[in-house]
């Protein structure tokens, strides 16, 4: 199966995640605070990133020397379930962050753990790769992250609006707070903050490819409404000469009309500005025009 745009954009995040512990520990930060559970009773983390399920316990021993004590095997797929359950490795965590395993019900971004550029980064790469998702730029521009925890969906925007410059719009979905991009712009710059410049390629060319898309299709649009006023005039011209030759009063034309009117018949496909330079001498369009306005007033006499 082919991998989303989604799981592509995570598996170039997890190729370029910084080796310093300081950032690993940022990285595991955000992806326990979006992952789908992170309290005193235990971590639970489900994806369906195998490059995420991959760096996973690689990132878990960097930053707390810690194993998870459920993962998958190394071939799953699907949804891979880790878990930590043991409460002893749980307070290691917590004390990590300053938080207190006997009272964690209100988690927030400990601020100190993101202080450095480098580790905001893997903070929101980590954050990212447990909780959010990116659209494929073909069906649409949205990508978010959803945590269970307010506070940290809070903090997290102050961190991307104040610090970073991103603006992304918040909502409440379920028992979930999302954070959401809708600018193809945005997004883009995101992905390339978040260490995934070929994603944020993909959402610029799907965006350029739309705008030419939609240029062409006017364009298209504005040359068939020109065909079909060239046809209707062509057809009202070729009437009259129909009629001036079904009344005898063709052979009497005036040279200049006779010609206009033969090359009117002759090429009915044609604009008045390719019938004028089939003319001998060539003459202009507006002169053209006049000859076969001319055609149409004497077939009308004719017939009245
Ligand atoms: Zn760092």
């Amino acid at each position: 199966m082919a991998a989303s745009f989604s799981g592509s954009a995570k598996a170039e995040i997890c190729r370029g995640m910084a080796q310093k512990r300081c950032c690993a520990q940022a990285a595991c930060f955000g992806i326990l605070l979006f992952c789908n559970s992170f309290g005193a009773d235990g971590i639970r983390i489900i994806t369906e990133s195998q490059d995420l399920a991959r760096n996973l316990p690689k990132m878990f021993k960097k930053a707390f020397g810690l194993e998870f004590d459920v993962q998958p095997d190394s071939d799953a797929a699907g949804k891979m379930n880790f878990q930590i359950l043991k409460p002893e490795k749980i307070a290691v965590i917590m004390d990590a962050y300053g938080f207190d395993i006997r009272d964690t019900f209100c988690l927030h971004i400990n601020l100190p753990v993101v202080e450095e550029d480098c580790c905001r980064a893997a903070f929101l790469k980590g954050a990212f790769l447990a909780g959010g998702s990116v659209t494929d730029p073909e069906k649409g521009y949205h990508l978010e992250f959803t945590t269970t925890h307010q506070a940290v969906a809070r903090e997290c925007y102050s961190l991307m609006e104040e610090v970073l410059g991103f603006c992304p719009k918040s909502a409440k979905r379920g028992g979930g707070h999302v954070l959401y991009m809708k600018q193809s712009e945005m997004i883009s710059d995101f992905l390339t903050f978040l260490g995934a410049p070929v994603a944020a390629m993909g959402i610029m060319e799907a965006k350029l490819e739309k705008e030419l898309n939609n240029r062409v299709n006017r364009r298209c649009n504005c040359d068939d409404a020109n065909t079909s006023k060239v046809v209707e005039a062509a057809q009202e011209q070729l009437a009259a000469i129909r009629i001036l030759q079904e009344k005898g009063l063709y052979q009497q034309l005036p040279l200049k009309l006779q010609q206009a009117a033969t090359a009117r018949t002759e090429h009915p496909e044609l604009s008045l500005t390719e019938l004028a330079a089939m003319m001998e001498p060539p003459i202009t369009k507006p002169a053209m025009n006049h000859r076969l306005k001319k055609l149409i007033h004497m077939a009308q006499e004719a017939t009245t």
